[in-house]
C-alpha cells in the first residue's frame, strides 16, 4: 500500500471529521482506532488516519503516542504527514500541540512546519493569528472553561509558543490573500529567520486551498480539519491521486439496526419519527436490576424480528427523565450503565447476523466500537453533513453510521439504510 497523505488524530470524532474531509475531496480514506497491529489488514487508501486519544494525556505520552503512529504511517508510504488537533486549538502550556508538532518535525527531519485550526464552516477563523469561534475570539468563548484545556489567550502565537522552545511566527491574511506563491515566499523568509512553527491565518475556505497549496511540499502539516482540505489537490497536480476514484464501498448487507444512547434533542425526534412506522426496545435505566437480564430480554426481542426492518433499541429520553436517572444513578454511573447495555446487545446482535449498525451518541459510538473490536474504518460516503457511511476492518465487516449529538435530519435513522455503498 501507498498512502499519499499520513495523518495522526489526537481523538477519535475529530479524525472522523478529518477523514469525512479528505472523502469529499477525493481521497480513499481509512481511520484506523489507534496504531495498528502489524497484521491488520487495511485496504489501499490514498489517506490514512491513526486515531489517537492523546488531547488530553501528559505531553510525554502523547509524543510517544504520536510517533509510534508515525513510524507506521511511514512503513504504509506515507509521503506527507498532517497532525491533526481540535479547531479550538484546545491544548495547555504543558502542550501537547507543541510538543507533538516539535517531535514530528524532529523525527521527519524538518525545521519547518504549519499550524491553522481554522475550520471556517464552522465558525473557527484566524486573523493577524487570533482564533475567533463565530464573532467572539477565543477566549471569550466557552472553551474559556473547558474542564481540561481551558483557552484563555486567543493568541495562537502566544499560546503555541508557551508550549515550544522554537520559535512561532505568522503568516498574515494579506499574505494569504496574495495567493500560494507569496505564502510560500512567506515560509521561506519565516524559516530562513529561524521560525519552526508559522501560524496561518485563514478566514474563509478560499485561503484554506491556498494555504493547501502552499503547504505542498512539507514535510509535516498541522491543523483542524478545514486546513486539510486543499491537501488532496496536491496530489492531483502531482498526478499521484486519480479524480473519480471515490470511495467505493465493500457490499454489506444483513439484518439492520440502530442502537441510541444520545439524548440529544436532534436524536429524540429521530427516534420518534423512527417509532412511528418500526418496531423499538426501551431501555429505562431505573428499571435495570441486572444487566444480564436485560440484555437477554432485548436478544430475545430481537431474534423474531432481526432481519426482516431495521429494529431500535433506546434509552434515549427528554431531559427531565435524564435528570431524574442521574439524580438517582449518579450522571457518570448512569452513563456507563447504558453504554455496557447497548454495547453488549450491539456484540450479541453481531452474533445473530447484524450487518448494518447505525449508532446515535457520541460516547455511545465509543462504547459500541470498543465492544464489537473495530480496529479501523474505511469511510464512505456522507449520509447528512458530518455523518459518513463506515465499513469495518477485519471479519465480519459490518457497516457502522456512527452520529454524535444533534447531527442528522429527522429521518436519518431510515435514510442511512437508504443510501449505504
Ligand atoms: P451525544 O452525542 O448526544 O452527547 P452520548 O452518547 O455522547 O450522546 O452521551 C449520552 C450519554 O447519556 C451516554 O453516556 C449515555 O449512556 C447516557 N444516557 C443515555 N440514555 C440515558 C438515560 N435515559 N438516562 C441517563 N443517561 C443516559
Amino acid at each position: 500500500m501507498t498512502v499519499l497523505l499520513g495523518c495522526i488524530a489526537d481523538d477519535f470524532t475529530g479524525a472522523t471529521d478529518l477523514a469525512n474531509t479528505l472523502v469529499k475531496a477525493g481521497m480513499r480514506t481509512v481511520q484506523l482506532l489507534g496504531v495498528p497491529r502489524a497484521d491488520l489488514a487495511v485496504p489501499d487508501a490514498d489517506a490514512v488516519i491513526v486515531a489517537l486519544k492523546s488531547r488530553s494525556n501528559p505531553a510525554r505520552e502523547a509524543v510517544a503516542m504520536s510517533l509510534s503512529a508515525l513510524g507506521w504511517l511511514r512503513s504504509a508510504g506515507a509521503r506527507q504527514i498532517y497532525f491533526k488537533y481540535c479547531s479550538t486549538f484546545d491544548s495547555t502550556d504543558a502542550g501537547n500541540i507543541g510538543p507533538v508538532a516539535d517531535a514530528l518535525c524532529d523525527a521527519l527531519g524538518t525545521g519547518f512546519t504549519v499550524a491553522n485550526p481554522a475550520f471556517p464552516t464552522n465558525k473557527r477563523t484566524v486573523y493577524q493569528g487570533y482564533l475567533f469561534v463565530g464573532d467572539c475570539l477565543l477566549s471569550e468563548s466557552g472553551m474559556r472553561h473547558h474542564p481540561l484545556t481551558p483557552m484563555t489567550d486567543p493568541s495562537l502565537v502566544h499560546v503555541l509558543q508557551r508550549q515550544t522552545p522554537n520559535r512561532v511566527g505568522l503568516v498574515a491574511h494579506a499574505t494569504v490573500a496574495r495567493g500560494a506563491a507569496a505564502v510560500r515566499a512567506a515560509f521561506d523568509e519565516l524559516a530562513r529567520s529561524g521560525v519552526r512553527h508559522a501560524i496561518l491565518d485563514a478566514i474563509g475556505d478560499d485561503d484554506l486551498l491556498v494555504l493547501g497549496e502552499a503547504c505542498a511540499d512539507l514535510p509535516l502539516v498541522t491543523g483542524g480539519s478545514g486546513m486539510a482540505m486543499g491537501l488532496p489537490r496536491n496530489f492531483a497536480r502531482a498526478g499521484l491521486l486519480e479524480a473519480g476514484r471515490g470511495s467505493a464501498m465493500p457490499s454489506i448487507t444483513g439484518p439492520a439496526v440502530v442502537l441510541s444512547g444520545s439524548c440529544s434533542t436532534a436524536t429524540q425526534a429521530q427516534v420518534a419519527d423512527f417509532r412511528r412506522t418500526h418496531e423499538a426496545f426501551v431501555i429505562d435505566p431505573l428499571q435495570i436490576t441486572s444487566i444480564d437480564e436485560v440484555v437477554a430480554a432485548a436478544l430475545d426481542w430481537a431474534r423474531s424480528r432481526l432481519g426482516s426492518r431495521p429494529i431500535l433499541f433506546f434509552s434515549t429520553a427528554a431531559p427531565e427523565s435524564v435528570a431524574a436517572v442521574q439524580s438517582r444513578l449518579g450522571r457518570e454511573q448512569a452513563g456507563a450503565l447504558v453504554e455496557g447495555v447497548l454495547s453488549r446487545i450491539a456484540q450479541g446482535l453481531v452474533v445473530h447476523g447484524a450487518r448494518r449498525i447505525v449508532v446515535a451518541g457520541g460516547e455511545t459510538s465509543g462504547a459500541v466500537v470498543g465492544a464489537l473490536g473495530v480496529e479501523g474504518l474505511q469511510i464512505g460516503a456522507e449520509i447528512d453533513p458530518g455523518v459518513p457511511w463506515t465499513a469495518s476492518l477485519g471479519e465480519p465487516r459490518l457497516a457502522l453510521a456512527l452520529k454524535s449529538g444533534n447531527f442528522g435530519s429527522t429521518d436519518f435513522f431510515l435514510k442511512a439504510f437508504d443510501c449505504y455503498g
